[in-house]
């Protein structure tokens, strides 16, 4: 359990050989599948989650820590991203495959030059609820052509309000007005309703809780608490640290009492509460305390292109071989239902003691 894993191989890459053999087995056998796959425990393939870039202009400590993310960091060269076209092209395999939901993220994927020109591609797509999620500090120039690309919806990720706390979560000093802004911005350009997401580390930013439920209340906006996780293994992750959705509910509930809600379709990560007074919503995503995996149904495309089936995965299936080696779009599907059919984590059920020493890919590489 306990493998000796470099801080700075965050992508594990070089290790899956047999995965990638079996990527090119399954692309090489005869005949597209029938049906639409499912996995070992029943799941769907509903989700698919596209990480843009693997760079961030944030160094959010339970993400990109500074100490491993430094000047010398080895981010992937321009080459070995997915082009807005490999992208597009692997999404609309995805999407006959059964997937109805993109979301764009990253690292920061406001970052990736152009974007809009990739929203605008996907989008054209048809029958696809597309969303993107950000830390917001470049939104208020991105709204709008996002918007007119064919955007519908933003998730921005905020963990305090007060500056002090938020400059030292990001820590890169940004300030919060300018995501505040971001977010105005969005909500004028039609981007609503808007998510925000924020991460609740013990010691870090539990006073934040209770104010950013009270800013949000009456905005339309949707604001959902995530509890830390232990994602990848460079942010040193430690139970103490998480503050449980039983926790961050009752703390807003002793001010803002609170009822639960329906959830809105089955394999919503977000647990729903209302606000009894308004009848306005919030969200816990608990993903630590109470595992969602029975209901799982999303796939990560990394930025260089491998298919990961879990966020705690440990390897991914390389997808850009098939794309750059001429592969047909059944082929590919034919990989895709094959990835999916043999897929059986549930990482977050199965959380132990042991688990987070794991070999885990990182959460800015895969995406969040
Ligand atoms: N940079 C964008 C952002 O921050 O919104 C998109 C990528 S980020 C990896 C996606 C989401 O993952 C963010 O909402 C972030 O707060 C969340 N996240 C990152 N590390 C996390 C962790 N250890 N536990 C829980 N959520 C985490
Ligand atoms: Fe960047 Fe998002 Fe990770 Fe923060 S959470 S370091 S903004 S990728
Ligand atoms: Fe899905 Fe893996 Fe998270 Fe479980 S641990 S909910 S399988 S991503």
């Amino acid at each position: 359990m306990s493998t000796i894993i470099p801080l700075t191989d965050v992508r594990n890459a070089g290790h899956p050989t047999a995965m990638d053999a079996f990527v090119r087995e399954a692309a090489d056998a005869a005949g597209p599948a029938p049906e639409l796959p499912v996995d070992t425990l029943g799941r769907h393939l509903h989700d698919l989650r596209i990480s843009v870039t693997d760079r961030c202009n944030f160094r959010c400590v339970y993400c990109m820590p500074k100490d491993v993310y430094g000047r010398d960091f080895p981010f992937l060269p321009h080459a070995d991203l997915l082009s807005f076209e490999e992208i597009a092209r692997i999404a609309g395999i995805f999407l006959r495959q059964g997937v109805r939901k993109i979301r764009l993220t990253g690292g920061e994927p406001l970052l990736r030059r152009n974007l809009e020109r990739l929203v605008e591609m996907l989008a054209s797509l048809g029958d696809v609820d597309l969303t993107l999620t950000t830390n917001g500090a470049l939104l208020a120039r991105k709204a709008r052509a996002l918007r007119d690309a064919g955007l519908r919806r933003v998730t921005v990720s905020l963990d305090a309000l007060d500056d002090p706390t938020f400059r030292a979560m990001n820590d890169v000093d940004f300030p919060v007005q300018r995501v505040l802004e971001g977010i105005d911005a969005a909500q004028a350009a039609g981007l609503a309703p808007i998510k925000i997401n924020a991460v609740i580390k013990r010691g870090l930013n539990e006073h934040a809780i209770v104010p950013l439920a009270r800013h949000f209340r009456g905005s339309g906006h949707i604001v959902r608490f995530i509890e830390y996780m232990d994602v990848g293994h460079t942010n040193g992750w430690r139970m103490e640290h998480v503050v449980s959705a039983a926790e961050i509910v009752a703390a807003i509930a002793r001010e803002f009492p609170l009822e639960p809600a329906e959830p809105n379709y089955t394999g919503e990560v977000a647990e729903r509460w209302r606000y009894r007074d308004n009848g306005e919503e919030i969200g816990v995503i608990a993903s630590v305390t109470q595992a969602f995996c029975r209901d799982c149904t999303r796939a990560r495309l990394s930025t260089e292109g491998r298919i990961y089936t879990c966020l705690f995965a440990s390897a991914g299936y390389d997808l850009r071989a098939l794309l750059r080696e001429n592969y047909s779009d059944d082929q590919i599907g034919n990989a895709i239902a094959a990835i999916w059919r043999r897929r059986a984590d549930r990482y977050s059920a199965l959380r132990s003691a042991d688990t987070p020493r794991l070999h885990k890919v990182e959460m800015s590489y895969i995406g969040g």
